[in-house]
C-alpha cells in the first residue's frame, strides 16, 4: 500500500489554521474553573441558533445524543415507527432504536442521495395500513453529504399525517433550500460536531437546535439527569452535557463556518470542471439549494476499481457509505424497509466513492485527484481497474 499524500479529511490543518485563536480559547476555559456546560456553553450555542436562524440551542455529548434527546423531547418511545434512510451514517439508526422505537426505513433519491418522498408516501401509507407495526410518530431526514434533503416534500406528508420532523443535520451546517438553513423546518434538528464535520470540535460534541420553547426545555432538562433545578429531577433524563472546552473551540471556529464551507465549493467546482468528460455522475445541487459539500462523492462503473487505484496511488478516497444500515450485520433483516424495499439505496452503495473532501484541500490536491481518475479512464486497455491496481 502507498503512502497516503492526499488524505480524504485533515483535521489538523484545520486547527493549524485557527491555531493561535483557539489555543487562546482552550487558555481561557482552563483558567475560568468552568469545565462542564457554563458561559461558554450557553454562548455557543446562542451563537449556532442565531447562525442557523434557530431560537434556541441545546450543547450536548454527540451527534447521537443530540437525535436521542430530540425524539425523546418529542415524545418518541417504544411502541413508535420513525421513518428514515438506510443509506445514512448508522448513528441515525441507532438513535431511534435506542429510543426504543422501530426505525422503518425509505429509499433515497438517485441525484441527491436523500430521502425520496415517493418512497416516504409509500412507507406512512404500509404503517397506516398495518397498526401491528406500531404508531407513526416522525421522521428523520438526513442532508447527507451537506446538501439538503427534499424538506417541502416531507414537511408537506408529515403536517398531512401529523408527524414529528427531526432533521439530521450532521453534514450540513451552513446549508440552505429556498434561503432558508437546514435545520429551522422540522420541529428539531441534530447536529454532530465530530471533528471531521463542517463544524467539528477538537473531541465528541453535538446540538440541538428548535424554534419550540417547551421541546427546548424538554432537551436542556434530558441532558442532565432530568433536573428542572440542581438535584431535582423532573423527567428521567441521563448525561449528556457539552464542555466548555469543546464549546470555546466550536465559537472559534462558527466564525469560520461560512469562509470554510466557500472553501469546500471551491474545491467541489474544481473537481467537478476538471471531471465533467468522464462517464461518472459528478454532485448536482438541486434548484434553491447551497451544498456544502461534507463530502465530495461521484457514482461511478467499477467503483471498487476505481477505489482501489486511488488508493494505491497514496489518495485518500472513502466509502460512506460501504453497506446500507440495513445490510450492516447488527440490523440485517431485523428492520422493515419500504414497500419496494430499497433498490436505489443497495444500487448507490455499490457506486459512490467520496474524494479528498476538507477546507484545506489545496488545488494541487484536487488537480493530482483528478489526474489520477483521467490515467484511470485513459489508461491503456479497458479499465478494469482492479487488475491495473493489483500490478502497479
Ligand atoms: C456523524 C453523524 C452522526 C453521528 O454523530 P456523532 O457525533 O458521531 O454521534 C449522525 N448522523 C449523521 C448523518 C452523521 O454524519
Amino acid at each position: 500500500m502507498a503512502i497516503q499524500k492526499i488524505p480524504q479529511t485533515d483535521p489538523h490543518a484545520i486547527y493549524q489554521t485557527y491555531q493561535a485563536e483557539i489555543n487562546e480559547a482552550i487558555q481561557q476555559v482552563l483558567d475560568s474553573g468552568f469545565y462542564i456546560l457554563g458561559d461558554q456553553v450557553e454562548s455557543f450555542e446562542q451563537e449556532f441558533a442565531t447562525y442557523i436562524g434557530a431560537r434556541y440551542g441545546i450543547g450536548v455529548a454527540s451527534g447521537t445524543d443530540a437525535l436521542i434527546i430530540a425524539l425523546r423531547a418529542c415524545g418518541v418511545g417504544p411502541g413508535d415507527v420513525v421513518l428514515t434512510v438506510s443509506h445514512t451514517a448508522v448513528a441515525t439508526v441507532a438513535a431511534i432504536e435506542l429510543v426504543g422505537a422501530t426505525a422503518l426505513l425509505v429509499d433515497v433519491e438517485a441525484v441527491h442521495f436523500t430521502l425520496d418522498p415517493e418512497s416516504l408516501a409509500a412507507a406512512i401509507a404500509d404503517v397506516l395500513a398495518r397498526p401491528s407495526m406500531g404508531r407513526l410518530k416522525a421522521i428523520v431526514p438526513v442532508h447527507l453529504y451537506g446538501h439538503p434533503a427534499n424538506l417541502p416534500a416531507i414537511m408537506h406528508l408529515a403536517n398531512q399525517h401529523h408527524l414529528y420532523v427531526i432533521e439530521d443535520c450532521s453534514q450540513a451546517h451552513g446549508a440552505t433550500l429556498n434561503q432558508r438553513r437546514v435545520g429551522t423546518w422540522g420541529h428539531c434538528a441534530a447536529f454532530s460536531c465530530y471533528p471531521t464535520k463542517n463544524l467539528g470540535a477538537m473531541g465528541d460534541a453535538g446540538i440541538i437546535v428548535t424554534q419550540d420553547r417547551d421541546l427546548a426545555e424538554h432537551c436542556q432538562r434530558m441532558r442532565q439527569y432530568g433536573w428542572a433545578s440542581r438535584y431535582i429531577s423532573d423527567t428521567a433524563g441521563m448525561n449528556s452535557r457539552l464542555d466548555a472546552l469543546q464549546a470555546a473551540i466550536l465559537r472559534v471556529k462558527l466564525k469560520y463556518l461560512d469562509a470554510d464551507n466557500g472553501q469546500r465549493q471551491a474545491i467541489a467546482r474544481q473537481y467537478s470542471e476538471n471531471l465533467q468528460d468522464f462517464p461518472l455522475h459528478l454532485p448536482h445541487t438541486s434548484p434553491g439549494a447551497d451544498h456544502v459539500y461534507h463530502q465530495f462523492v461521484l457514482r461511478v462503473n467499477q467503483r471498487n476499481a476505481l477505489f482501489t487505484f486511488l488508493q494505491a496511488q497514496g489518495i485518500g478516497v472513502a466509502l460512506h457509505y460501504p453497506l446500507p444500515v440495513h445490510q450492516q450485520p447488527a440490523y440485517h433483516r431485523r428492520l422493515p424497509l419500504a414497500p419496494g424495499g430499497l433498490p436505489m439505496t443497495e444500487q448507490l452503495s455499490q457506486e459512490i466513492i467520496s474524494l479528498p473532501m476538507h477546507p484545506c484541500l489545496s488545488t494541487a490536491a484536487v488537480a493530482t485527484t483528478t489526474a489520477a481518475i483521467a490515467s484511470w479512464y485513459e489508461g491503456p486497455g479497458e479499465p478494469t481497474g482492479l487488475d491495473r491496481a493489483r500490478a502497479l
